[in-house]
């Protein structure tokens, strides 16, 4: 498949003997390597420019140590970089003073969005919590009973209109869910949103609706890894659109490298809080970033 960027900047370093310091040449040998990697990678142009650039620069004062060669030396320092842009520390879930904490998911159609509602109830629910579940993608033919599915195997309540109702309003679906949490007292609620295949002015203005209507402590943005570059674009009208707090990249168990988790989280400035990785509701967890940087880096 690829040569890892390990490989490639090893293999650019190898002439190097060890040096007191990197020279400039070394250094704009390896930034071609780390340029090609990270966008066979799918990171977005932009994102990889504006690391290249760091890159180079702490570079360039680094002592070579005793201890590593100057191969080792850049990898260190490219694996380190790529943490802190990845977040640094797993961000934890921002939860209400007074309880219910609301989290919404908004993202495209099949992003993973239904899905992730279930593997978050059930990781909360394992925390202690208390989780329902909230069906407002009511677009969608079946979406509130995949959600029903995914509330019954992680065993929470979900919370959905009445059928017979006609296809209904999700924003008094969501405000009704609410009051209805606080009476029965789930300390969590997650709010399921409509998707569409593309980005449109219509779902998010309903995701805005329902943003206004819920007042979320958290809105997370699912986003599949394997949308690669796509992700930025995505990524950036849901931020116009919504705003997010958070994300959430699914579908890591597919071979994406990890691209469209380096790119959104440079752009948006938000942190990535998990991550799935299949489709059983145990396929979850938090997000780390060191994980996420050897991935990149192969
Ligand atoms: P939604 O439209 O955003 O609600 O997306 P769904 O939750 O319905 O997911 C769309 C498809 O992706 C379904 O077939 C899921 O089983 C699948 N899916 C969701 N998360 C993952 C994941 O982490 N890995 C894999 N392989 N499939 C996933």
């Amino acid at each position: 498949m690829f040569d890892t960027l390990s490989d490639r900047l090893t293999a650019a370093l190898q002439t190097l003997t060890r040096k007191g310091r990197l020279s400039d040449a070394d250094i704009d040998a390896t930034a071609r390597e780390i340029r090609i990697a990270l966008l066979e990678a799918d990171v977005a142009l932009g994102v990889v420019k504006t690391f290249i650039a760091r890159i180079k620069e702490r570079a360039k004062g680094a002592e070579v140590s005793q201890a590593l060669n100057p191969a080792q030396q850049v990898v260190k320092i490219v694996n380190e970089e790529l943490v802190g842009i990845l977040g640094g520390e797993t961000r934890r879930l921002n939860l209400a003073k007074t309880p219910p904490t609301v989290i919404m998911l908004a993202g495209l159609q099949g992003a993973g969005k239904t899905t992730l509602a279930g593997k978050l109830a059930l990781w909360l629910k394992k925390q202690g919590h208390a989780p329902m579940l909230v069906a407002c993608d009511l677009q969608r033919p079946n979406a509130v009973t995949q959600l029903q599915v995914v509330g019954e195997r992680a065993g929470v309540v979900t919370f959905a209109p009445e059928p017979g109702n006609g296809v209904g309003d999700p924003v008094d679906v969501a405000r009704r869910a609410i009051a209805e949490a606080k009476h029965a007292q789930h300390d969590v609620v997650v709010v399921d949103t409509a998707g569409r295949l593309g980005v449109d002015e219509e779902l998010m203005k309903q995701a805005a609706d329902i943003r206004d209507a819920v007042e979320p402590d958290e809105v997370l943005f699912v986003v599949d890894a394997m949308i690669g570059q796509d992700a930025v674009t995505t990524a950036q009208a849901f931020q116009d659109g919504v705003g997010f707090s958070g994300v959430v990249l699914t579908k890591l168990d597919g071979d994406a490298r990890g691209g469209a988790a380096l790119s959104v989280r440079e752009i948006t400035g938000q942190p990535i809080l998990f991550a799935s990785n299949g489709e059983k509701l145990e396929d979850f967890d938090t997000f780390h970033p060191d994980r996420m940087a050897s991935r990149i880096l192969g």
